[in-house]
């Protein structure tokens, strides 16, 4: 064993963060740039670098390192959390066996390959056997992992470290109660906004201009980050502060999707060229959860970017950029039509009301997965029922049902709460930025989004993963997790839209 066990850690965890670097710079790569013929290529050399990373993250040497400083009371608060944070990746990976985890990524490429073909033919018969042994998989997993009774805890707990059904469940089902009535109240109003630039077309090359000038508006910095196409927009990049990449998609009938989509991504972007300088190549330059890093995102993209302060300034710009296109498009029926709510059956294509419903009927049919008080094989059906009941629409087969998402064709359970999470989050940080900045909407509706930006790169951002997210959420606000912030914020904003009684 090293006689120095603290740089033995150091070395080994900057290591560990660069790997992550490149693997991230490779995927993104192969998300934008890399020619179709590298394909397999780029699968086997991620592949060896997964490898290689997980061999890293157990090493032996590193585990003689984290128990020499566990006992160690003398260390900073930072290294503390430091040693907490590897410690945690590397007892979820050291307890499932090698041979669950090679099973797991067999099966999950063929489980994606098979998801491909069902969904065109809209055959869920041919997606199931795959699903079958992926919730059978991951249910093992679950076990490896550890829980107190609740197989969905172990899952959830990559994504949302000390998050637990106990908690999450109920407070969902509240949303759930909110929200079905909310929604069934807009759609008995009546009221559809019209589109105000139906059958217009919008050069993608003017758009894409746009998209970087809201981009140096909110602050990201181009120097350390970039903007590229892709089919599914993301962020990812060299896992460091000063090498973060968006990527956006462009329609030609809708210049504000793509726009949306890039103010998105800049969320999740300032969030990681905010983390402190000092903190890069370490497990403090990253976010404590899930969650958090989406409240970052959706809270650009729906509570300012969905804004009519927003619009008010930048409804002119995207004018002037269209003058022809945009001809007599007035504030109002524009900023209706952008919250425009209506019931559908795609998640990604979700107005901020329903969209919360879509998630609670995928949290709810994997937990009674998890729980084994449902089967794949009558997925179709609770799916159905609650897309009726929640949203009043039933899809027509199952590709624009329960084949809709990729990621339970990825084996990904547990993931999607954390979508509805970021929503909760980002109301109760926009009430707590309110009180700090009650001037906050006069300076959006000028196009200065300093004050948004600056409270949380120094509230969320610089804070790294010291705290967990809940905790790091209630230094900030005052409270733990509730739902009542959204919950305010929707009644707020869309019972005058749809002229609803307060
Ligand atoms: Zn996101």
């Amino acid at each position: 064993m090293s006689i120095d066990p603290l740089g033995e850690f150091l070395s080994r965890m900057h290591e560990l963060k660069d790997l992550g670097g490149v693997l991230g710079v490779l995927s993104w790569d192969q998300e934008t740039y890399m020619p179709p013929k590298a394909a397999e290529c780029r699968a086997q050399q991620l592949g060896t670098m997964q490898g290689l990373y997980h061999e890293r993250l157990t090493a032996p040497e590193l585990g003689h390192a984290l128990a020499a400083l566990g006992a160690r009371p003398d260390l900073t608060p930072d290294l503390t959390a430091m040693v907490r944070n590897v410690r945690w990746e590397r007892d979820r990976a050291m307890r499932v066996p090698a041979r669950l985890v090679k099973e797991l990524a067999e099966r999950q490429s063929l489980a994606v390959e098979a998801w491909r073909g069902a969904r065109v033919r809209k055959d869920f018969a041919l997606f199931r056997p795959h699903l079958e042994a992926l919730v059978a998989l991951r249910r093992e997993q679950a076990d490896a992992l550890g829980h107190e009774g609740e197989r969905y805890d172990a899952l959830l707990e990559a994504y949302e470290p000390g998050m637990r059904v106990e908690r999450l469940a109920p407070l969902l089902e509240r949303v759930r109660e909110s929200l079905v009535p909310l929604v069934r109240a807009i759609v008995g109003s009546g009221r559809r906004p019209a589109n105000p630039l139906a059958g217009c077309s919008f050069d993608p090359a003017r758009q894409w201009d746009f998209t970087l000038r809201v981009l140096r508006d909110m602050g990201f910095d181009l120097e350390a980050g970039r903007q590229d196409r892709s089919t599914h927009p993301f962020t990812g990049g060299g896992g460091h502060p000063s090498d973060v990449r968006l990527t956006t998609r462009l329609l030609a009938d809708n210049p504000i999707s793509g726009l949306m989509s890039t103010i998105h991504e800049a969320g999740h972007g300032l969030y990681e060229q905010g983390f402190a300088a000092g903190d890069a190549r370490t497990y403090l330059a990253q976010a404590p959860s899930f969650g958090l890093h989406e409240s970052q995102s959706r809270f650009w993209e729906n509570l300012i970017g969905r804004s009519r302060p927003f619009w008010a300034h930048y409804l002119p710009q995207v004018r002037a950029v269209f003058p022809l296109e945009l001809q007599g498009v007035e504030l109002g029926p524009f900023y209706a039509w952008l919250n425009g709510v209506e019931p559908s059956l795609i998640r990604v294509e979700a107005d901020e009301v329903t969209y919360n419903l879509h998630i609670l009927v995928r949290f709810e049919v994997e937990l009674a997965l998890m729980r084994g008080e449902l089967e794949p094989r009558d997925l179709p059906e609770a799916w159905n029922a609650r897309m009726r009941d929640y949203l009043g629409v039933v899809p027509r087969d199952d590709a624009e049902g329960v084949m809709q998402d990729i990621h339970w064709a990825w084996g990904e359970f547990g993931y999607f709460p954390t979508y509805t999470l970021g929503n909760l989050y980002s109301a109760m940080l926009l009430e707590a930025l309110l009180r700090d900045v009650p001037t906050l909407w006069e300076s959006v509706a000028r196009g200065d989004l300093r004050p948004a930006r600056d409270w949380l790169r120094t509230r969320i951002h610089l804070a790294g993963y010291r705290l967990p997210a809940e905790d790091l959420v209630e230094q900030v606000t005052g409270s733990r997790l509730d739902e009542r912030p959204f919950l305010r914020y929707l009644a707020g904003k869309y019972r005058p839209l749809y002229g609803l009684e307060p």
